[in-house]
Protein backbone atom coordinates (compact mmCIF):
# COMPACT_ATOMS: atom_id res chain seq x y z
CA UNK A 1 0.00 0.00 0.00
CA UNK A 2 3.04 2.26 1.12
CA UNK A 3 4.61 1.52 -2.18
CA UNK A 4 1.53 2.07 -3.75
CA UNK A 5 1.15 5.74 -2.48
CA UNK A 6 4.61 6.10 -3.58
CA UNK A 7 4.14 5.25 -6.58
CA UNK A 8 0.90 7.66 -7.35
CA UNK A 9 2.78 10.58 -5.34
CA UNK A 10 5.27 9.93 -7.99
CA UNK A 11 3.37 9.69 -10.90
CA UNK A 12 1.41 13.24 -9.75
CA UNK A 13 4.72 14.56 -9.97
CA UNK A 14 5.86 13.35 -13.45
CA UNK A 15 2.54 14.53 -14.65
CA UNK A 16 2.92 18.17 -13.36
CA UNK A 17 6.58 18.00 -14.74
CA UNK A 18 5.50 17.70 -17.97
CA UNK A 19 4.61 20.94 -18.50
CA UNK A 20 3.85 21.86 -22.65
CA UNK A 21 4.85 24.48 -24.71
CA UNK A 22 4.34 25.13 -28.58
CA UNK A 23 7.13 26.69 -30.83
CA UNK A 24 5.56 29.37 -33.16
CA UNK A 25 7.49 31.16 -35.26
CA UNK A 26 6.71 34.35 -36.66
CA UNK A 27 7.50 36.42 -39.95
CA UNK A 28 8.93 33.48 -42.57
CA UNK A 29 10.79 33.33 -44.41
CA UNK A 30 13.72 35.28 -42.47
CA UNK A 31 13.59 38.74 -41.04
CA UNK A 32 17.47 39.35 -40.52
CA UNK A 33 19.60 42.26 -41.03
CA UNK A 34 23.21 40.22 -40.64
CA UNK A 35 21.92 37.42 -43.11
CA UNK A 36 20.48 39.64 -45.51
CA UNK A 37 21.76 37.47 -49.25
CA UNK A 38 19.96 34.67 -50.51
CA UNK A 39 23.11 32.32 -49.22
CA UNK A 40 22.70 34.24 -45.51
CA UNK A 41 19.03 33.35 -45.91
CA UNK A 42 19.53 29.99 -46.18
CA UNK A 43 22.13 29.27 -43.56
CA UNK A 44 19.43 30.88 -41.12
CA UNK A 45 16.91 28.71 -41.89
CA UNK A 46 19.22 25.50 -42.05
CA UNK A 47 20.39 26.49 -38.65
CA UNK A 48 16.49 27.23 -37.24
CA UNK A 49 15.80 24.17 -38.45
CA UNK A 50 18.38 21.90 -37.07
CA UNK A 51 17.41 23.22 -33.67
CA UNK A 52 13.80 21.91 -34.61
CA UNK A 53 14.93 18.49 -35.41
CA UNK A 54 17.33 18.17 -32.63
CA UNK A 55 15.09 18.52 -29.97
CA UNK A 56 11.85 16.90 -32.11
CA UNK A 57 10.13 20.25 -31.81
CA UNK A 58 6.42 20.26 -34.32
CA UNK A 59 7.20 23.78 -34.60
CA UNK A 60 4.54 25.86 -36.89
CA UNK A 61 6.25 28.83 -39.18
CA UNK A 62 3.90 31.82 -39.94
CA UNK A 63 4.54 33.12 -43.57
CA UNK A 64 4.73 36.68 -44.69
CA UNK A 65 3.28 36.63 -48.42
CA UNK A 66 4.92 39.40 -49.73
CA UNK A 67 8.19 37.99 -48.48
CA UNK A 68 8.09 35.47 -51.44
CA UNK A 69 8.04 37.92 -54.20
CA UNK A 70 10.62 40.38 -55.56
CA UNK A 71 9.35 43.34 -57.63
CA UNK A 72 5.78 41.49 -57.83
CA UNK A 73 7.34 37.56 -59.15
CA UNK A 74 7.51 34.65 -57.32
CA UNK A 75 11.09 34.47 -56.03
CA UNK A 76 12.32 30.80 -55.71
CA UNK A 77 14.81 31.82 -53.65
CA UNK A 78 12.50 32.53 -51.11
CA UNK A 79 9.94 29.63 -52.12
CA UNK A 80 12.77 27.43 -51.88
CA UNK A 81 12.57 28.13 -47.82
CA UNK A 82 9.57 27.36 -47.03
CA UNK A 83 9.85 24.27 -48.84
CA UNK A 84 12.75 23.38 -45.73
CA UNK A 85 10.09 23.68 -43.31
CA UNK A 86 7.95 21.30 -45.23
CA UNK A 87 10.70 18.91 -45.67
CA UNK A 88 11.30 18.98 -41.93
CA UNK A 89 7.48 18.30 -41.35
CA UNK A 90 6.47 21.52 -39.66
CA UNK A 91 3.73 23.23 -40.49
CA UNK A 92 2.99 26.10 -41.82
CA UNK A 93 0.02 29.70 -41.21
CA UNK A 94 -0.80 32.68 -42.37
CA UNK A 95 0.70 35.81 -41.06
CA UNK A 96 -0.80 38.12 -44.27
CA UNK A 97 0.75 39.38 -47.30
CA UNK A 98 2.20 42.84 -46.06
CA UNK A 99 2.24 42.02 -42.23
CA UNK A 100 -0.05 45.26 -41.57
CA UNK A 101 -0.94 46.69 -38.07
CA UNK A 102 -4.99 46.34 -37.58
CA UNK A 103 -4.69 49.41 -35.26
CA UNK A 104 -3.88 51.57 -38.35
CA UNK A 105 -6.02 50.02 -40.89
CA UNK A 106 -9.94 49.20 -41.46
CA UNK A 107 -11.38 45.63 -41.27
CA UNK A 108 -11.66 45.52 -44.75
CA UNK A 109 -7.99 46.19 -44.96
CA UNK A 110 -7.09 43.62 -42.64
CA UNK A 111 -9.24 41.28 -44.49
CA UNK A 112 -7.33 42.14 -47.97
CA UNK A 113 -4.09 41.56 -46.25
CA UNK A 114 -5.05 38.01 -44.72
CA UNK A 115 -6.57 36.82 -48.34
CA UNK A 116 -3.49 38.43 -50.11
CA UNK A 117 -1.11 36.11 -47.72
CA UNK A 118 -3.18 33.42 -48.01
CA UNK A 119 -3.42 33.38 -52.21
CA UNK A 120 0.89 33.24 -51.73
CA UNK A 121 0.97 30.50 -49.55
CA UNK A 122 -2.13 28.24 -49.49
CA UNK A 123 -1.01 26.62 -52.44
CA UNK A 124 2.21 25.60 -52.05
CA UNK A 125 1.76 24.31 -48.39
CA UNK A 126 -1.58 22.02 -50.29
CA UNK A 127 0.72 20.94 -52.99
CA UNK A 128 2.57 18.82 -50.67
CA UNK A 129 -1.07 18.06 -48.68
CA UNK A 130 -0.62 19.42 -46.00
CA UNK A 131 -3.04 21.63 -43.86
CA UNK A 132 -3.38 25.52 -44.14
CA UNK A 133 -5.26 26.34 -41.05
CA UNK A 134 -3.97 28.80 -38.46
CA UNK A 135 -4.00 32.90 -38.77
CA UNK A 136 -1.24 34.89 -36.55
CA UNK A 137 -2.01 38.51 -36.13
CA UNK A 138 0.72 40.64 -37.16
CA UNK A 139 2.08 42.57 -33.83
CA UNK A 140 -0.94 40.20 -32.29
CA UNK A 141 -2.94 43.15 -32.49
CA UNK A 142 -6.71 41.72 -33.02
CA UNK A 143 -8.75 45.19 -32.97
CA UNK A 144 -8.59 48.61 -31.45
CA UNK A 145 -12.71 48.32 -31.19
CA UNK A 146 -15.29 46.24 -30.62
CA UNK A 147 -16.72 46.41 -33.79
CA UNK A 148 -13.03 45.35 -35.72
CA UNK A 149 -11.86 42.41 -32.58
CA UNK A 150 -15.55 40.90 -33.66
CA UNK A 151 -15.92 41.39 -37.79
CA UNK A 152 -11.87 40.00 -37.60
CA UNK A 153 -13.34 36.97 -35.58
CA UNK A 154 -15.94 36.34 -37.59
CA UNK A 155 -14.20 36.33 -40.56
CA UNK A 156 -11.28 34.01 -39.50
CA UNK A 157 -13.57 31.48 -38.74
CA UNK A 158 -15.96 31.82 -42.24
CA UNK A 159 -12.63 31.48 -44.11
CA UNK A 160 -11.65 28.28 -42.16
CA UNK A 161 -8.83 29.75 -39.92
CA UNK A 162 -8.33 29.13 -36.09
CA UNK A 163 -6.68 32.03 -34.49
CA UNK A 164 -2.96 31.01 -32.75
CA UNK A 165 -2.95 32.12 -29.73
CA UNK A 166 -0.01 33.59 -27.97
CA UNK A 167 0.82 33.20 -24.40
CA UNK A 168 4.18 33.29 -23.59
CA UNK A 169 5.18 37.13 -25.69
CA UNK A 170 8.54 39.11 -25.35
CA UNK A 171 11.03 41.22 -27.42
CA UNK A 172 12.83 38.64 -28.81
CA UNK A 173 12.99 40.69 -32.07
CA UNK A 174 14.56 43.55 -29.96
CA UNK A 175 17.70 41.35 -28.97
CA UNK A 176 18.13 40.15 -32.39
CA UNK A 177 18.30 43.64 -34.09
CA UNK A 178 20.77 44.00 -31.48
CA UNK A 179 22.44 40.53 -31.75
CA UNK A 180 22.75 41.51 -35.81
CA UNK A 181 24.33 44.98 -35.42
CA UNK A 182 26.98 43.08 -32.88
CA UNK A 183 27.59 40.89 -35.61
CA UNK A 184 28.05 44.06 -38.68
CA UNK A 185 30.20 45.26 -35.91
CA UNK A 186 32.19 42.48 -36.44
CA UNK A 187 32.29 42.32 -32.39
CA UNK A 188 32.03 38.80 -31.56
CA UNK A 189 32.36 39.42 -27.64
CA UNK A 190 29.54 41.46 -27.62
CA UNK A 191 27.23 39.32 -29.75
CA UNK A 192 28.02 36.30 -27.71
CA UNK A 193 26.91 38.46 -24.33
CA UNK A 194 23.57 39.69 -25.97
CA UNK A 195 23.16 35.76 -27.12
CA UNK A 196 24.05 34.57 -23.41
CA UNK A 197 21.30 37.51 -22.07
CA UNK A 198 18.54 36.49 -24.41
CA UNK A 199 19.03 32.73 -23.27
CA UNK A 200 18.33 34.26 -19.26
CA UNK A 201 15.58 36.68 -20.59
CA UNK A 202 13.59 34.29 -22.76
CA UNK A 203 13.47 31.66 -19.45
CA UNK A 204 12.73 34.55 -17.25
CA UNK A 205 9.52 35.23 -19.85
CA UNK A 206 8.81 31.60 -19.30
CA UNK A 207 8.95 31.49 -15.51
CA UNK A 208 6.77 34.73 -15.73
CA UNK A 209 3.66 33.36 -17.67
CA UNK A 210 3.96 30.20 -15.94
CA UNK A 211 3.39 32.18 -12.76
CA UNK A 212 0.26 33.94 -14.72
CA UNK A 213 -0.81 30.66 -15.85
CA UNK A 214 -1.37 29.75 -11.79
CA UNK A 215 -2.76 32.95 -10.83
CA UNK A 216 -5.50 32.49 -13.22
CA UNK A 217 -6.05 28.74 -13.78
CA UNK A 218 -4.34 27.20 -10.24
CA UNK A 219 -2.35 24.79 -13.17
CA UNK A 220 0.23 25.04 -15.94
CA UNK A 221 -2.16 25.31 -19.19
CA UNK A 222 -0.12 24.47 -22.49
CA UNK A 223 2.00 27.78 -23.32
CA UNK A 224 2.56 29.02 -26.71
CA UNK A 225 5.75 30.68 -27.20
CA UNK A 226 6.01 33.31 -29.87
CA UNK A 227 9.85 33.88 -31.50
CA UNK A 228 10.69 35.42 -34.82
CA UNK A 229 12.69 33.57 -37.46
CA UNK A 230 15.89 35.93 -36.60
CA UNK A 231 19.67 35.68 -36.01
CA UNK A 232 19.12 35.26 -32.46
CA UNK A 233 16.95 32.77 -32.85
CA UNK A 234 19.28 30.91 -35.54
CA UNK A 235 21.99 30.91 -33.06
CA UNK A 236 20.79 30.40 -29.69
CA UNK A 237 17.12 28.55 -30.31
CA UNK A 238 18.76 25.42 -29.46
CA UNK A 239 19.85 26.54 -26.01
CA UNK A 240 16.54 28.57 -24.92
CA UNK A 241 15.07 24.66 -26.24
CA UNK A 242 17.54 22.87 -23.90
CA UNK A 243 16.74 24.94 -21.21
CA UNK A 244 13.28 24.81 -21.49
CA UNK A 245 13.45 20.95 -21.54
CA UNK A 246 15.13 21.07 -18.53
CA UNK A 247 12.27 23.51 -16.56
CA UNK A 248 10.14 20.25 -17.21
CA UNK A 249 8.99 21.30 -20.68
CA UNK A 250 7.77 19.04 -23.09
CA UNK A 251 7.23 19.97 -27.39
CA UNK A 252 3.77 19.65 -28.76
CA UNK A 253 2.27 20.95 -31.41
CA UNK A 254 -0.02 23.44 -31.70
CA UNK A 255 -3.44 21.38 -32.67
CA UNK A 256 -2.68 19.48 -29.11
CA UNK A 257 -1.91 22.58 -27.38
CA UNK A 258 -5.24 24.15 -28.49
CA UNK A 259 -7.27 20.85 -27.28
CA UNK A 260 -6.31 22.54 -24.04
CA UNK A 261 -9.41 23.97 -22.49
CA UNK A 262 -7.87 27.30 -20.96
CA UNK A 263 -7.95 27.86 -24.92
CA UNK A 264 -12.10 28.34 -24.48
CA UNK A 265 -11.50 31.24 -21.83
CA UNK A 266 -13.43 34.41 -22.89
CA UNK A 267 -11.34 36.88 -24.26
CA UNK A 268 -13.53 40.25 -24.26
CA UNK A 269 -10.31 42.36 -24.89
CA UNK A 270 -10.34 45.18 -27.22
CA UNK A 271 -7.61 47.71 -27.46
CA UNK A 272 -4.10 48.56 -29.11
CA UNK A 273 -2.68 46.30 -27.05
CA UNK A 274 -0.74 43.40 -29.05
CA UNK A 275 -0.78 41.03 -25.63
CA UNK A 276 -0.31 37.71 -24.57
CA UNK A 277 -3.34 35.64 -24.33
CA UNK A 278 -3.07 35.29 -20.54
CA UNK A 279 -3.55 38.70 -20.55
CA UNK A 280 -6.54 39.33 -22.41
CA UNK A 281 -8.04 36.36 -20.27
CA UNK A 282 -7.16 38.10 -17.21
CA UNK A 283 -8.25 41.56 -18.04
CA UNK A 284 -11.79 39.82 -19.13
CA UNK A 285 -11.54 38.42 -15.58
CA UNK A 286 -11.51 42.30 -14.59
CA UNK A 287 -7.38 41.63 -13.08
CA UNK A 288 -5.99 45.02 -12.23
CA UNK A 289 -2.21 46.17 -12.11
CA UNK A 290 -0.89 44.16 -9.47
CA UNK A 291 -1.53 40.90 -11.46
CA UNK A 292 0.40 41.96 -14.41
CA UNK A 293 3.48 42.95 -12.34
CA UNK A 294 6.80 41.33 -12.46
CA UNK A 295 7.45 40.88 -16.78
CA UNK A 296 11.17 40.68 -17.37
CA UNK A 297 12.88 43.64 -18.69
CA UNK A 298 15.30 43.51 -21.32
CA UNK A 299 18.60 44.84 -20.53
CA UNK A 300 19.47 48.28 -21.66
CA UNK A 301 22.87 47.56 -22.63
CA UNK A 302 20.61 45.38 -25.63
CA UNK A 303 18.07 48.07 -26.03
CA UNK A 304 20.88 50.46 -26.65
CA UNK A 305 22.44 48.03 -28.90
CA UNK A 306 19.25 47.08 -31.02
CA UNK A 307 18.67 50.80 -31.42
CA UNK A 308 22.20 51.92 -32.53
CA UNK A 309 22.34 52.75 -36.17
CA UNK A 310 25.39 50.60 -37.34
CA UNK A 311 25.81 50.91 -41.50
CA UNK A 312 28.77 49.13 -42.82
CA UNK A 313 29.79 49.85 -46.16
CA UNK A 314 28.46 46.96 -49.14
CA UNK A 315 26.13 45.16 -47.08
ZN1 LIG B 1 5.02 39.18 -37.42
Amino acid sequence: MRLLLSLLVFLAFAVQAQKQIVITIDDLPTVSKAYATPEGRLNLTKKLLSHCTAFQVPAIGFVIGNSLRTNSKPDSNQIGLLKLWLNAGLELGNHTLAHKDYNNISFEGSKADIIGGESIVKNLVQQRERPFRYFRHPYLRKGDTQAKKDSLEQFLKQRGYQEAPVTIDNSDWLFSRAYDNALLLSDTALAAQVGKQYVTYMLNCAAYYEAQSDSLFNRQISQILLIHANTINADFLGKLLAGLKQHGYTFVSLDKALTDTAYRSVDHYYGKGGISWLHRWALTLGKKGAFFKGEPEVPAMVDELANRTVNLPGR
